[in-house]
């Protein structure tokens, strides 16, 4: 096939590895000698049944997910989670309350939607901007809690958990919602109830929400929780409670192959910290011409977010940094409009060789520019 030149750091839908798309490609008008499109097969047929079946292995493989947990495909992204999760877990809960410990927008916006369902208390106060993780030791755990809450890589802020939190009391369940780093790092599903992500950034397309759950969490849903986001409806019907998104669980299998191929989990954190630290060397080399506000400790690898032309960004020189990066064919550097500046994500499909050709964009740029 042809090769790309267009270099995408956006923060997703993102960049699809070349070879699970080239892999798309031959397969797309027929799926194994079926005659047709995945596009067009039947969710009860034996040959999609096969591929959720290897989707699931899978990821069980790759993540070491173990036997206690269920792993469902749903829909709705990160956010029908956000609901999902206080409808389908507060019964753990006497009093109706759940802790949330809230690091940036997206542990925010699930906090928000989980009022709807549920008394939520913050562990701690949130600080804005959101810059850093407090301390384990001033976390206020209810004992009473159905879960525990947080977002382990926050993509808007760029703020990344490197360990799950240790928990207080441990009958108390630990939600991580990954949706950003999922596969990025070993990850510990263990040390949890639940974990979730959307698919469109680590994964693979847009459309596949993937849910892995403990198994004596299900169950006891609140009766008012819609079907298509009740975790033991789904579970029971093995995930074709209705019509999942085919083409993207496909998709995600396609990806998943290329994760193993790369040499799994490990080889790829290997390379992720290298991608980051490219990038942040730069930052903390420019003596304050590129500023990143979050705090050593909890950088993330995936979403780096930065100002260029000091603490509060220079908006005329951000905009000629990504004028003239999407002239050298790099896209999707804009930050989040919720915290300005630049944001490069770089999820696993980006290379070292794409990272680094931002590296040497921003180390030239401020050759040009610093006064
Ligand atoms: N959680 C995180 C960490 C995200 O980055 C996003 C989306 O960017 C979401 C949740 C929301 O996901 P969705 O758009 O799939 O609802």
């Amino acid at each position: 096939g042809k090769k790309r030149t267009v270099v995408n750091f956006g923060p997703g839908p993102a960049k699809i590895p070349e070879e699970v798309l080239q892999k798309a490609q031959t397969e797309f008008l027929e799926y194994e000698h079926t005659g047709i499109s995945v596009l067009e097969m039947s969710h009860r047929s034996p040959e999609f049944d096969g591929i959720m079946k290897e989707t699931e292995k899978l990821l069980r493989d790759e993540m070491s997910i173990p036997n206690e947990f269920e792993v469902l495909f749903l829909q709705g992204g990160g956010s029908g989670q956000f609901a999902a999760v206080p409808m389908n877990l507060k019964f753990k809960s006497s009093s109706g309350s759940a802790d949330y410990a809230v690091t940036g927008s997206w542990s925010a916006k699930a906090a928000d939607e989980a009022k709807r369902y549920l008394d939520v208390n913050k562990v701690f106060t949130p600080m804005k901007p959101y810059t850093k993780i407090p301390e384990k030791s001033q976390w206020k755990f209810n004992a009473d809690a159905a879960y525990v809450y947080y977002c382990a890589n926050e993509t808007v802020d760029g703020v990344e958990f490197q360990q799950p939190p240790e928990l207080k009391y441990h009958n108390v369940p630990l939600v991580a919602d990954i949706s950003s780093n999922i596969l990025s790092r070993p990850f510990d599903v263990a040390k949890h109830g639940l974990v979730f992500a959307g698919t469109q950034k680590n994964l693979g397309a847009a459309g596949l929400t993937i849910v892995i759950v403990r198994k004596d969490l299900l169950g006891h849903a609140e009766s008012y929780t819609p079907s298509v986001l009740n975790y033991h409806e789904n579970h029971k019907m093995n995930s074709v409670y209705n019509t999942p998104p085919v083409y993207s669980i496909y998709l995600t299998k396609l990806v998943l192959e290329w994760i193993r191929d790369k040499g799994g989990v490990h080889a790829l954190y290997e390379r992720n910290k290298n991608k980051s630290a490219l990038i942040y060397d730069v930052v903390d080399d420019s003596q304050g011409f590129y500023y990143c506000p979050v705090d050593l400790s909890c950088r993330s690898n995936m979403n780096i977010p930065f100002r260029v032309g000091g603490r509060d960004g220079n908006s005329d020189l951000e905009k000629k940094f990504i004028q003239g990066a999407e002239k050298l064919d790099m896209i999707s550097l804009k930050g989040h409009r919720s915290v300005g500046g630049i944001r490069a994500s770089l999820y696993n499909a980006v290379s070292e060789e794409e990272t680094r050709k931002l590296s040497e964009y921003m180390k030239e740029f401020m050759v040009t520019f610093k006064t």
